[in-house]
C-alpha cells in the first residue's frame, strides 16, 4: 500500500466566505489519500457517494450500544435469560474482517491467504494450538454456511453481542447452541432495522449518533466547481435519507440552500450490491408514488432502485467515467470493481486509527525487521551446521570425533539464539499488535502480511481514505499515482 505524498497547488474557488486551503505539505497521514491503482480525476466526469459511514460519519460506540441494546431487548423477547443485560459488552472488542465461526462459537482473523492467524472464543483468547487443530487441517471456507463475514461498520455490534454473549454462558457453564445464537443475533439485528429501533432512534436524535463535518460541503462545492458532477447512491431509503443529507448539508453553505443543491441525482433504496448485476428498474418519486423513470435524471427528484447500465445510460456516462465513494468493501468496492468499470474510494474510517499506531510504532517494526532478518540469518546456519554434521557422520579419523562435537555445540548454540529471537519476535508483535488494536492488532495487516481485509481493500479499491472531505486537499483534476509495481524479484 501507497500513498501521494506530494500535492500540487489548490484551485482556487469562488467560496463565498469560505478560505482557500492552505494546508502545509505533505499532509498528516490521516488527511491523505492512499493510493493502490492509478486514478486520474481530470478523466472522471460523475463521482457517485454512498451515504450512511461515507458521507455520514456515523459516532461508531453510539451506534453499537443502540445495537447491542436492540439485540439484548428483541433476545429477550425470543426466550433469553435477562441476565444477558447485566453482563459487560465492551464496544472496541471488533473489528472489521473478522470471521464468525458459528460452529465453534469463535471469532477469527485471517491474513490475505485465508489462514486464521488470531481467534477468540467468547472473549478469550485462542492459543495458536487451538488456532492449529481447529482450522489448520482442512482448508476453511470462509463463504460456506458455517461462518459469517464481518464486513461492515454495522456487523460489529453482533460480533460484540456474539462474543460476551459466548463467553458469559461459559462463565456460567450453562449449555448454548452457538449456531442458534448467533442465527438469532442476526435476526434480531435486522429485525431491528427493518421496524425501526435503529434509524428511528438515530434520525431522532442526529447530533448523538452522527458527526457533522464542517468540510464535507466544501469539498462537495470544490469538486462541482471543477465541473464534476456528483450524485447519491444508497441503500438507505427516502425519509432517512433525506433527513440525514438535510443534517449533513443544509444551511453549510450560502451558495446551496438545500443538500439537493450539491446533487445532480439522488438515488436511494439501491439494493447494493444487487444494483451492480441484477435488472431492477429505476423509479421516481412523484409525491408518495412512484413512476418509471424516463430519459435523463431531474436534479429536484429522488429516485429509488435501478441498476448499473440504466443508471449510466441515465446520466449519459460511461462507466470508466465513474469515480463511486463507499465503505462497504463488498456491497460498494468488491461488486462495483467486479461488475463494472466504475472507479472506486473506499472510506475506512479507522484508517485514522490505524495511520497514527503505525506512526508510535515505528521503532518497533524497525526492530522487528531486524529480528526476522536475524532470524533467517539464524535458520540459515542452523541448516548449514546441521548438513556439515551428517557429513561428518559418514567420514572417519582422529579429529573427526573433535569437529562433531564441535559442530554439535555450534548447532545448540544457535538452536539457543533462536528461541531468544523467538521469544522476542513473539514479545514484540504482541506490542506492536497493542498499538493498533487490544484485541486484534492492525486492520489491515496481520504480521508482515496483509489481513483478508487489507487485501480486498488493497485490491479492489482505486484509492482509500479516512473520510470523504479528505478530497478537499487535493485537486479535483488530481493524477493518484500508484508507485507501485514491482514483483518481489523486482525489488
Ligand atoms: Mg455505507
Amino acid at each position: 500500500m501507497s500513498y501521494s505524498v506530494y500535492l500540487p497547488a489548490q484551485l482556487q474557488l469562488p467560496l463565498t466566505g469560505v478560505a482557500p486551503s492552505s494546508r502545509p505539505l505533505p499532509l498528516a497521514h490521516g488527511q491523505r489519500i492512499y493510493v493502490n491503482r492509478d486514478l486520474k480525476l481530470a478523466q472522471i466526469h460523475w463521482i457517485g457517494f454512498d451515504m450512511d459511514y461515507t458521507l455520514a460519519i456515523y459516532r461508531q460506540h453510539e451506534m453499537d450500544r443502540l445495537s447491542v441494546e436492540s439485540i439484548l431487548r428483541k433476545l429477550m423477547a425470543r426466550g433469553y435469560p435477562p441476565w444477558l443485560r447485566d453482563i459487560e459488552y465492551p464496544l472496541d472488542f471488533p473489528i472489521r474482517g473478522v470471521l464468525i465461526d458459528k460452529k465453534l462459537g469463535n471469532i477469527l482473523k485471517m491474513n490475505r491467504f485465508k489462514v486464521v492467524r488470531r481467534g477468540y472464543h467468547g472473549l478469550t483468547e485462542l492459543s495458536t494450538e487451538e488456532l492449529q487443530h481447529h482450522y489448520y487441517t482442512r482448508k476453511l471456507r470462509p463463504h460456506s454456511d458455517r461462518y459469517h463475514w464481518i464486513d461492515t461498520l454495522y456487523g460489529l455490534s453482533e460480533a460484540c453481542a456474539y462474543a460476551c454473549i459466548v463467553d458469559a454462558y461459559e462463565k456460567r457453564q450453562a449449555k448454548v447452541d452457538y449456531t442458534q445464537l448467533f442465527t438469532a443475533i442476526r435476526e434480531c439485528i435486522d429485525e431491528a432495522h427493518r421496524d425501526g429501533s435503529i434509524l428511528d432512534a438515530v434520525a431522532a436524535d442526529l447530533d448523538r449518533y452522527v458527526e457533522r463535518d464542517p468540510a464535507l460541503a466544501v469539498t462537495l462545492h470544490k469538486l462541482r466547481s471543477a465541473g464534476k458532477r456528483l450524485f447519491v447512491l444508497t441503500n438507505s431509503h427516502k425519509e432517512y435519507t433525506e433527513s440525514m443529507l438535510s443534517y449533513l448539508l443544509d444551511g453549510a453553505l450560502p451558495d446551496y440552500p438545500s443538500y439537493q443543491h450539491y446533487f445532480d441525482a439522488i438515488i436511494v433504496a439501491a439494493r447494493k450490491p444487487a444494483f451492480f448485476q441484477a435488472e431492477e428498474p429505476l423509479l421516481m418519486y412523484r409525491g408518495d408514488d412512484l413512476v418509471p423513470a424516463q430519459g435523463p435524471l431531474d436534479r429536484s427528484a429522488i429516485y429509488r432502485g435501478g441498476n448499473i447500465a440504466q443508471l449510466q445510460e441515465a446520466l449519459g456516462v460511461s462507466g470508466n467515467h465513474v469515480l463511486y465513494v463507499g465503505d462497504h468493501i463488498y456491497g460498494d468496492i468488491l461488486r462495483s470493481k467486479k461488475d463494472s468499470t466504475w472507479r472506486t474510494a473506499m472510506i475506512i474510517q479507522e484508517l485514522h486509527r490505524e495511520v497514527e499506531a503505525h506512526g508510535r510504532c515505528r521503532d518497533m517494526l524497525e526492530s522487528w525487521d531486524e529480528l526476522y532478518e536475524r532470524r533467517a540469518e539464524l535458520e540459515d546456519q542452523l541448516r548449514q551446521n546441521q548438513s556439515r554434521f551428517k557429513a561428518l557422520e559418514k567420514r572417519h579419523g582422529a579429529d573427526i570425533k573433535d569437529r562433531q562435537s564441535h559442530t554439535k555445540k555450534v548447532i545448540q548454540s544457535i538452536r539457543k539464539q533462536l528461541r531468544a529471537v523467538n521469544r522476542e519476535a513473539t514479545a514484540l508483535r504482541r506490542r506492536i499488535d497493542d498499538r493498533f488494536h487490544a484485541y486484534w492488532g492492525s486492520l489491515l495487516k496481520q504480521e508482515s502480511e496483509l489481513s483478508l481485509f487489507g487485501y480486498q481493500v488493497d485490491r479492489y479499491a482505486c484509492v482509500y481514505t479516512a473520510r470523504v472531505s479528505n478530497l478537499l486537499a487535493y485537486s479535483p483534476n488530481q493524477y493518484f499515482r500508484s508507485p507501485r509495481g514491482l514483483m518481489h524479484h523486482e525489488l
